[in-house]
């Protein structure tokens, strides 16, 4: 399939604000592509070049993507910024369509397939080591001098990771139902259980539903973990459970963790999806040694603690995620410790479909009590409440509820999973831009701009700015983070490719004309930098409106 009709269809899809119009446009696309080009295709649809699962990434800043346009075309930079209005893909390719006639002829080159790009980004990836800048720099000025300047728009897209056209990963869970006629339900299933939507695609391109109906958890392939929505207190977790018993358990500040083990072989993964074994190799030894089963996957936080035992803040375990020298020195001053809850497959028994209360009760003859979260289970205010002060006085972040005859929904922030925190609630925003500060600040990109997930437009929308919570050294390393991930900068303004998520605290949500979220924040304050979150984590407009409406149970409007 030629890259143009992707972008062609991309284009289409960017115009339309109709559902149903974009699911049967990408449907189309994906039925018209080979077999062999089905699951490239259907990553790039989705922004991406490799599946969620794979650790691999291209490395290239927006700069060296400039650098690499420069080998291309002749630009002064202020005509770069004549055509900027916000995305760099198609300030790309207008600037590309005006020097037309100064570029060198296309006219005998092979035109661009989706299997040739998909080729090309894979060698990009793969340049490593000494001069492999260099190396990738040229490998984009090949690729972009061959695309058209719609497909440029894309490739530069993909390369930035910023592709802005509406089409979220759910949406296109839909376009591939559509497209090869088979069930919803069973290609996000899929897609929960592998992490890999172009794995999916051509799955459900060869086999249809009975292909898909096979796809099922194994060992060592990480499964998007499920989620808990927030509830503002107990009272209205246990009006959720209708007067039958919850489980609570203690909500403990860590990162979340599934561990997977098969013939000798124990390995982490992140909330992410990222292989994190060997930075905890702690971990890796308790559960080898304490762990009664040869081949399980379980599901947890691992919380580090002081030499009393008393939690750190969360942060204090993210220091040891991709870290994997110095672990050992570390490991003295902070000790981790792994709190499982749950367990979705035990030897040969898939357990995710089973109830909570079944996986609980296979929790524990698997693991010793030390290392399962503890719990009550009830359906008395008075018992949760004791319950929820006590995970206070030992330091913990609150209490999850749990419906007991639940089954374990991977992906899924749905209601059998209810969050109750002790402080205000949180929020995982993501930062869109960067402002240079003021007087002691000036040194640093450190007014940011913060942004919730729409998941209509699968946009990120902004809600406010801070410039507090962060420490002169927090700031330095954003600082430079921020440049890596630069789109574009004027005046001292930057923005940036929206992957970095913070922990954000706020006094209030106000309606605002302000953003075109409608919602502003009052006095945001970072509280933490969730490098174990992506940027579809963010928290969405939806649940920042639900937020607001909270606000009003207490107050008058
Ligand atoms: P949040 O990060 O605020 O969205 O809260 C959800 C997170 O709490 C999960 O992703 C887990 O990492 C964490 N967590 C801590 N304790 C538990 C627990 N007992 N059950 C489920 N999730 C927990």
């Amino acid at each position: 399939m030629r890259f143009l009709s992707l972008a062609t269809t991309l284009d289409a899809v960017s115009k339309t604000t109709k559902r149903k119009e974009k699911i049967s446009l990408v449907a189309r696309l994906l039925k018209e592509a080979e077999l062999s080009e089905v699951c490239e295709a259907a990553l790039f649809l989705a922004g991406r070049f490799f599946p969620e699962n794979d650790q691999r990434t291209l490395n290239v800043s927006w700069s060296g993507l400039i650098g690499a346009l420069h080998n291309v075309i002749d630009f002064r930079d202020d005509e770069f910024s004549k055509f900027y209005e916000g995305d760099t893909g198609e300030a790309i390719a207008a600037l590309m369509e005006s020097k037309a006639h100064t570029r060198q002829s296309v006219l005998f080159q092979e035109p661009l397939t989706v299997e040739s790009v998909s080729d090309r980004f894979t060698k990009i990836a793969l340049a490593a080591g000494k001069g492999s800048m260099k190396e990738k720099q040229s490998l984009i000025s090949a690729l972009l001098g061959e695309a058209a300047p719609r497909e440029m728009r894309y490739i530069v897209a993909l390369i930035l990771n910023d592709m802005r056209t509406g089409l979220s990963h759910g949406l296109l869970v839909e376009c591939i139902a559509e497209a090869f006629s088979v069930d919803i339900e069973y290609v996000r299933r899929a897609w929960y259980f592998t992490g890999d939507l172009g794995g999916v695609a051509h799955l459900a391109a060869e086999y249809g539903n009975r292909g898909l109906k096979q796809v099922n958890i194994k060992p060592m392939t990480a499964v998007k973990p499920m989620l808990a929505s927030p509830v503002s207190d107990l009272k209205s977790a246990l009006e959720i459970g209708q007067g039958g018993e919850l489980s609570f358990e203690m909500k403990f500040d860590g990162a979340r963790v599934q561990i997977h083990k098969e013939g000798g072989n124990t390995r982490i993964f992140s909330r992410g999806l990222n292989d994190v074994t060997e930075s905890l190799p702690d971990i890796v030894q308790e559960v080898n040694k304490r762990v009664r089963a040869s081949r399980f996957i379980l599901d947890g936080e691992v919380v580090a603690v002081d030499p009393t035992g008393k939690p750190y803040p969360f942060q204090v375990v993210m220091q040891r995620f991709g870290r994997t020298r110095d672990v050992e020195t570390t490991n003295q001053e902070v000790k981790l410790l792994l709190y499982a809850f749950d367990i979705l497959l035990l030897n040969g028994q898939m357990l995710i479909d089973e109830p909570y209360w079944k996986r609980r009760e296979q929790l524990e003859s698997t693991l010793p009590d030390s290392m399962i979260a503890e719990r009550v289970v009830t359906n008395r205010l008075r018992v949760a409440e004791d319950f929820f002060l006590r995970s206070k006085e030992i330091g913990h972040e609150g209490l999850v509820a749990k419906m007991v005859s639940s089954p374990y929904v991977p992906g899924v922030r749905g209601k059998h999973w209810l969050k109750i925190k002790h402080t205000l609630d949180t929020m995982d925003l993501v930062i869109i831009a960067a402002e240079w500060g003021h007087g002691r600040r000036s040194k640093w990109l450190s007014d940011y701009h913060l942004a919730v997930l729409d998941e209509e437009t699968d946009k990120y929308t902004m809600v406010g700015k801070t410039f507090k919570g962060l420490t002169d050294v927090e700031f330095q390393a954003m600082t430079d983070r921020l440049q890596r991930i630069e789109l574009s900068r004027s005046r001292g303004l930057v923005r940036v490719k929206p992957e970095i998520i913070v922990e954000v605290l706020a006094a209030e949500i106000q309606e605002s004309p302000k953003y075109e979220s409608g919602l502003a924040l009052r006095f945001a304050r970072i509280t933490g930098i969730r490098d174990d979150k992506k940027p579809e984590d963010a928290t969405t407009l939806k649940e920042l409106q639900a937020t607001f409406d909270v606000q009003f149970r207490y107050k008058a409007r």
